[in-house]
């Protein structure tokens, strides 16, 4: 099997300014309009966005038989403020689930109400060896022990009030992408990488002027890391979804960071096994390395659509990222091979 190649640049610079937009659930609109500008672009694709805020795009096919879709999601882990506390800092609430240690030392930036974007760091509320010692290493990590320092002058609720901050502000932790040997090592791969990777394979097959063998709907999600991204915005005549999102590096896993994995199995429980099954036989017919794995802690869109009553078969496929929902990274060799395995779908 003859696939269109991949502009392996492009796809980096695609990926590196998704990356540097931030976008935790619930204030995703910047990324949406940014994968959005990307697509138009592409020649013949349609796109509309759907109530909920997320993106549907419309790749025409061959045939309309039997339509497919994919799915990623822009959105990722973030906070929103909880409580400007008296000493002008602020307690976080989680958006999304991840440990409070993984974003220690953090720069962050405060989507201010009054429209004002206020950088700060995420620090213990006992950080300091000179001052706390012992409990800078013993404290457990949690809501009640972590806290924003704005970078502005406040010792009181009223200053950070005055900065324009109010409860419900959303908080937005820094990637710090960086590119070095075909790695890229960011916060938020998940899943900025799975967009990366469905967008690289559209644009390789639009410049080659090739067409999918049935239309295909790509949703870019924007509620995934809380459970129901893709409950809504598939459309109904849809017959299979194939998710595109991080595959989980780690002791015991068979996934890693120069594969694509395809995920038979995780939380939710297994996979449509012929969809699978189909992914496999196209891996194999394009040459294309990867691994099959089950995942312990993992949910995915696919579900959020079972669970919402979409009848569809599902199946899940995407690059391998290490340290997942932590400092994460993954490298180029992952997403090629997820975009070409997208390609070898979208063709076959
Ligand atoms: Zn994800």
């Amino acid at each position: 099997m003859q696939l269109p190649k991949v502009n392996e640049k492009e796809m980096l610079a695609f990926l590196t300014g998704l990356l540097n937009t931030p976008s935790p659930t619930g204030l995703t609109e910047p990324a949406i309009r940014y994968v959005e500008q990307a697509f138009a672009d592409l020649v013949g694709v349609t796109m509309k966005r759907t109530r909920k805020g997320a993106l549907l795009i419309s790749l025409p096919g061959q045939r309309q038989d039997a339509p497919r879709a994919l799915t990623a999601h822009v959105d990722t882990l973030g906070a929103m403020v909880k409580e400007i506390k008296s000493n002008g800092r602020l307690a976080l609430t989680q958006l999304g689930g991840y440990a409070w240690n993984t974003i220690e030392g953090e720069g962050c930036t405060v989507f201010a109400h009054s429209g004002e974007k206020v950088r700060g760091s995420i620090l213990l509320t006992t950080p300091s060896a000179h001052v706390h010692a012992a409990q800078v290493s013993e404290t457990k990590r949690s809501a009640e022990t972590m806290e924003v320092r704005l970078d502005a002058r406040t010792e009181s609720e009223a200053d950070t009030r005055a900065l324009g901050i109010e409860v419900g502000d959303y908080v937005a932790f820094d990637p710090r992408v960086e590119v070095v040997n075909g790695f890229v090592r960011s916060r938020h791969l998940d899943d900025k990488a799975g967009v990366a990777c469905i967008f690289a394979a559209a644009q390789a097959m639009n410049r080659a002027g090739v067409k999918p063998l049935q239309t295909t709907y790509v949703l870019i999600s924007n509620y995934e890391e809380v459970g129901h991204g893709a409950a809504a915005g598939i459309p109904a005549e849809v017959q299979e979804l194939v998710a595109v999102d991080m595959a989980a590096v780690g002791g015991g896993q068979t996934s890693d960071e120069f594969h694509s994995t395809l995920c038979v199995k995780d939380s939710g429980g297994p996979y449509h096994h012929g969809l699978s099954e189909r992914l496999r036989s196209l891996a194999d017919e394009a040459g294309i390395a990867y691994h099959v794995d089950t995942y312990p802690y993992y949910g995915s869109d696919g579900e959020a659509y079972w669970r919402a009553g979409g009848d569809v078969a599902v199946a899940l496929i995407g690059p391998g990222v290490d340290a997942s929902h932590n400092y994460e990274r993954t490298h180029t060799d992952a997403l090629l091979a997820t975009a070409q395995w997208v390609m070898a779908y979208l063709l076959n």
